[in-house]
């Protein structure tokens, strides 16, 4: 059973607090790609209503990853706002077959249903949207800051705490090259500029 599942028996008020910290590996179903978090916090409350319950609340946590442009590493804290609807479930689990091998009919105003979960038993388990909550907010970029400097290519100096120190070696290098050029002008006299007219 995971930590986010919550009895609703031994609630007698129509909210439920719920404040649950769970590590990304309870969270992540088997199979997951892998989301830069160690563990998150799921806090709201339960709030009962006519046909179940909506959870509002936050799931919050904390990337632990890399710089994408200096490589240097980096927490970004985050805060995802949370609101699922639970609608109980009084039928027995539905079989997807009628026991034929027929696939059961769906009606089209149940394939455009919203998405709702559903709960049974006394108890929701909330383990599921916490994990698409969170999977689906990982950003694609992450920046130290939004003007990170990065890394020199030259000399691999973090621009953002040291001086590029390969600028002379920059310079260097311009005039070897430049001076290259002119070597393969003396030795290429037609191949000037302007003169390709093929
Ligand atoms: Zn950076
Ligand atoms: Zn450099």
């Amino acid at each position: 059973m995971s930590k986010l599942t919550i009895p609703l028996g031994l609630a007698t008020a129509r909210e439920i607090p719920v404040d649950v910290d769970i590590s990304i590996s309870e969270l992540k179903p088997e199979g997951a790609a892998d989301v830069p978090i160690t563990a998150v916090t799921v806090s709201g409350t339960l709030t009962e209503f006519e046909d179940g319950y909506v959870f509002k609340g936050w799931v919050t946590g904390e990337y632990e990853t890399t710089c994408d442009r200096c490589l240097e590493e980096l927490r970004q804290a985050f805060r995802h706002e949370a609101l699922w609807v639970f609608v109980e479930d009084e039928l027995p689990v539905a079989p997807a077959s009628d026991g034929n091998g027929r696939e059961m009919d769906l009606s089209p105003e149940e394939l455009d249903a919203p998405p709702m979960a559903s709960y049974s038993g006394g108890e929701i388990d909330l383990t599921a949207q916490a994990w698409e909550e969170v999977a689906l907010s990982v950003p694609v970029k992450f920046l130290c800051s939004v003007d990170c400097a990065g890394l020199c290519p030259g000399c691999g100096a973090n621009l953002n705490h040291e001086a590029c120190r390969c600028s002379k070696h920059e310079a260097v290098a311009e005039e070897k090259s430049q001076g290259g050029l002119k070597d393969l002008a003396r030795l290429f006299p037609d191949l000037k500029p302007g003169n390709s007219e093929e």
